[in-house]
């Protein structure tokens, strides 16, 4: 199996892949090969899975696809690297995706972008851009990714496959490289809800090596995937469906919630007022903790260092310049700026302020409803290039699916139709579900439900 993946992987011209090493693969292979021969295979045993190139693999390189780290391997195993190798899975090597899991699109990535299989024109979505085009491509049977802003969702819902963003606490970051501690949440993409419930149940957990990792029960999250619709009353915010949100997305969108009617589901209107503020807010701390997370590399104690410097200043100086790409400097200056002194009061305090307030409208939503549904993105994938140039237009993108990290809720993308590309292309769309506090298994039941 992992041969013929491994085959088309070779063949693939998506860039999704950073790194495969065949002899790697192949010998995880044999061992899963051995544990059906001595009758010790678990479900998901000798399935391939590739990860995101932000979780440190042992054996292959982890790059966060930046320059910074392009020859960095790691002498440990990330935890949800460790949890699917331990349930037998082989690793088929190291997805693509934005610098540091900064992007929208994939295009920040020091290896060059990554192309949509449904239109390889088009940006696969991002940061887990690389993941989401894998899979849908069929280069792996499931990926995994990480979400701090969308980057599980708005990949997903581009490359018309499924994807889960945890609770936030529900899976250790343990060798997750960090971009925003206080959002960051690792999680499975794949084609079906099913998948994703597997791949969950494998990687949840308490880990103590992440001081926010939640302390639960293990849970199979396959357990409810049957259990009918009937009753469940779905909250569909206003706000995510005014301005700027595209004819063709809203088209799809809506159809889905039809269907869900159908299966016994009522709608609610809802309000997340605080929706706008959302954008601002999360850029605001994401960048915070992001130049804080990337003080790190400095030149020393990882990978890349400059060449001609005069002194150690201008050594951190040459190196961060040289190795960090253009939206990684821009987040690490706003950063900055933002925990500066006379600034932290009018800018990071008030974000915290606005964060507290979108949890507190999440709160309150849930006591009227069991799940809250609407687009995950305002438009289909748009064309590479197109926005590369325009930050801010593509922070605007990220206005459904930011405040769910800001909040610590899970979220989901499902598949729900197709709208145009502007060239007239069928570009997917997703739908977005988003739960209360550890309720994946729901979440997984009612996405399941309508595949
Ligand atoms: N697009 C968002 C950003 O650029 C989300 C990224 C993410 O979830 N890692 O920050």
């Amino acid at each position: 199996l992992s041969r013929l993946f491994l085959e088309r992987i070779h063949q693939s011209d998506l860039n999704a892949f950073l790194h495969v090493d065949d002899t790697l693969t192949l010998a995880q292979a044999k061992a899963a090969d051995e544990k059906f021969a001595k009758k010790e295979a678990g479900k998901l045993t000798g399935i391939p899975v590739a990860h995101k190139d932000v979780f440190v693999t042992k054996g292959w390189r982890s790059t966060a696809a930046s320059k910074m780290l392009a020859n960095y391997t790691s002498p440990f195993d990330a935890a949800v690297v460790e949890k699917l190798q331990q349930a037998g899975m082989v690793t088929l090597g190291k997805l693509n995706c934005d610098e540091f899991a900064m992007g929208s699109s994939n295009e920040t990535s020091w290896f060059g972008p990554v192309k949509n299989p449904w239109d390889k024109t088009a940006i696969p979505g991002g940061s887990s851009g690389g993941s989401a085009a894998a899979v849908a491509a069929g280069l792996t049977p499931v990926a995994t990714g990480t979400d701090t802003g969308g980057s599980i969702r708005q990949p997903a819902s581009f490359c018309g496959i499924t994807g889960i963003k945890p609770t936030y606490g529900r899976v250790s970051r343990h060798g997750m490289m960090a971009y925003a501690s206080s959002m960051d949440q690792g999680g499975p993409l794949a084609k079906t809800a099913e998948d994703c419930a597997m791949l969950l149940t494998a990687i949840a957990g308490f880990d103590p090596r992440d001081s926010t990792s939640v302390e639960r029960e293990t849970e199979d999250f396959t357990r409810d995937l049957n259990k009918p619709l009937t009753g469940l009353k779905i909250g569909i915010p206003r706000e995510y469906f005014g301005e700027g949100l595209a004819a063709d997305v809203e088209q799809a969108v809506r159809n889905a919630l039809a269907e869900y009617e159908k299966l016994g589901a009522s709608l609610v209107d809802i309000s997340l007022q605080n929706t706008t503020m959302c954008i601002p807010a999360y850029y605001v701390i994401g960048s915070a903790e992001a130049s804080s997370n990337l003080s790190r590399f400095d030149g020393i104690r990882y990978g890349f260092r400059a060449e001609n410097y005069t002194d150690l200043q201008d050594m951190y100086r040459k190196t961060r310049t040289e190795g960090f790409g253009e939206e990684v400097r821009r987040r690490i200056i706003m950063g900055t700026y933002v925990l500066s002194h006379g600034y932290y009061d009018a800018y990071y305090i008030h974000a915290q302020k606005i964060r507290r307030l979108i949890a507190e409208d999440f709160r309150a939503a849930f006591t009227r409803c069991d799940v809250i549904m609407g687009p995950v993105s305002p438009t289909v994938a748009w064309n590479i290039g197109e926005k590369a140039d325009d930050p801010v237009a593509s922070y605007l993108g990220d206005i459904y699916t930011i405040s769910t990290n800001l909040a610590g809720l899970p979220g989901m993308s499902i598949p729900c139709g197709f709208g145009q590309g502007e060239i007239n292309s069928r570009r997917p769309v997703g739908l977005q579900l988003t739960g209360n506090y550890f309720d994946e298994m729901r979440l997984l039941n009612i996405a399941h439900q309508y595949q």
